[in-house]
């Protein structure tokens, strides 16, 4: 028998997400995600394909316990750690710098280098650093392998990697231009060749990532071209909390004008901006039915919203020269036909052109939402990044 099986581990602060697949049929044994993790009111909820849900709620102290408490869920299911199936571990790494630009199988030495990347990636490194570590001291001699949200993006070339600061001062603090979401970007950029019946080198495509975080990619021929997201998150489009594009001279005003301190001044850019900030809510349902009800708030935050994504798209029409495929995906993308409707609403000039009926429709597949005679075309699919991140590690391991 050989080993098929992936743990995939996204851990983030006070969270571990977890999904583990078969990679022999790309099948899902099971779902699932600790919250809270570090106070009395944590939670574990457990979905094994094919049975039903289990819940546990009470303190995790931290992600040992939390990452101890999912394998013994799976060995409930006969799905423990400890079973010869498993293969890998991939762990989901945001920050991979320009280090890493590969799935990388994690020794010491990888470990300590994605330590050094921390200063990069504050809010997120470290936690998927401390997933790494209770996943290996649990299974010290299973394969590990990061995936690096950034590894994607790693090909835009310098001209559009570099900001327009001084150079030295660039190189010295290894600022540039990153970009996150890659494993999404590369799952659905291929994704969406794969609706258009072509190879991914054949297509040139325009990718909307649209969650509660949010990014757009141009890439060309199955390779990354440009990116909105930058040095860290929070640049480019306008997202749940985050405020996206602005112009940094916001910062030294709210230093000096409105006294506020750097720490402040990120807490706010990060979480209290975007949606969040315009209107109060970072949930596209509730601002979509407050907007419905004539809510004025509301109504502007959702057309920043769409402003931001249709520059976006002109920009990267540019970018790529010649769009195959404009393609939406993430919470916001696979579900808000109105969000989907208004990004392309006016932009005939640009190729596109909606079909309103198949827009509408509401489904979990690709699928093309245009019309007939859209000459670009205009596509949802589904993001995995899960899905993406197995494959990346079973491929490295087995390789
Ligand atoms: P994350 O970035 O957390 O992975 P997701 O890709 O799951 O986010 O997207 C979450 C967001 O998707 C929610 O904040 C919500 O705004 C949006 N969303 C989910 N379902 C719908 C829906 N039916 N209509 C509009 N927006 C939706």
């Amino acid at each position: 028998m050989t080993a098929s099986r992936v743990l995939v581990l996204n851990s983030g602060s006070s969270s571990l997400k977890y999904q583990l697949l078969d990679m022999a049929d790309g099948s899902r044994l099971a779902v699932g995600l600790v919250e809270r993790i570090g106070e009395e009111t944590s939670r574990l909820v457990h979905s094994p394909t094919g049975s039903g849900t289990r819940e546990r709620r009470g303190a995790i102290a931290d992600h040992q316990a939390a990452l101890k408490a999912v394998a013994s869920e799976l060995a409930a299911d006969g799905t423990g750690l400890d079973s010869p199936e498993l293969a890998a571990i991939g762990h989901r790494v945001v920050h991979g710098g320009t280090r890493f630009t590969e799935p990388t199988v994690i020794d010491e030495e990888v470990l300590a280098e994605i330590r050094a990347l921390v200063p990069l990636a504050p809010l997120h490194n470290p936690a998927n650093i401390t997933g790494i570590e209770e996943a290996r001291a649990l299974r010290p001699d299973l394969p590990q392998v990061a995936v690096f949200d950034t590894a994607f993006h790693s090909t835009i070339p310098e001209h559009a990697a570099h900001y327009a600061i001084d150079a030295a001062t660039a190189e010295a603090y290894d600022i540039r231009r990153y970009g996150f979401h890659g494993t999404s970007h590369a799952y659905v950029s291929r994704a969406a060749a794969a609706l258009l019946g072509k190879a991914p080198a054949e297509v040139n495509v325009i990718v909307l990532h649209l969650g509660n975080g949010a990014s757009a990619s141009a890439v060309r021929g199955g390779i990354c071209v440009d990116t909105s997201m930058g040095l860290t998150p929070l640049e480019g489009l306008v997202m749940g909390t985050r405020s996206g594009d602005l112009d940094p001279a916001v910062v030294f005003h709210l230093s000096r004008v409105a006294g506020l301190g750097i720490d402040e001044v990120d807490t706010l850019l990060n979480k209290r901006s975007g949606l969040l900030g315009l209107c109060g809510d970072n949930d596209m349902r509730e601002i979509l039915r407050r907007a419905g009800e004539g809510d004025a708030r509301a109504k502007l935050a959702f057309d920043v919203y769409v402003h931001r994504l249709k520059k976006y798209i002109g920009g990267y029409t540019a970018v790529l020269g010649r769009v195959d495929a404009v393609v939406f995906t993430a919470g916001v993308g696979e579900n808000a036909a109105a969000v989907r409707e208004a990004a392309v609403d006016g932009l005939s000039g640009l190729g596109l052109v909606l079909d309103g009926a198949a827009n509408a429709a509401r489904s979990s597949e690709p699928r093309l939402v245009c019309a007939e005679d859209s000459r670009v075309a205009i596509a949802v699919v589904p993001t995995d990044e899960e899905l993406e991140i197995a494959a990346q590690a079973y491929d490295l391991v087995t390789r």
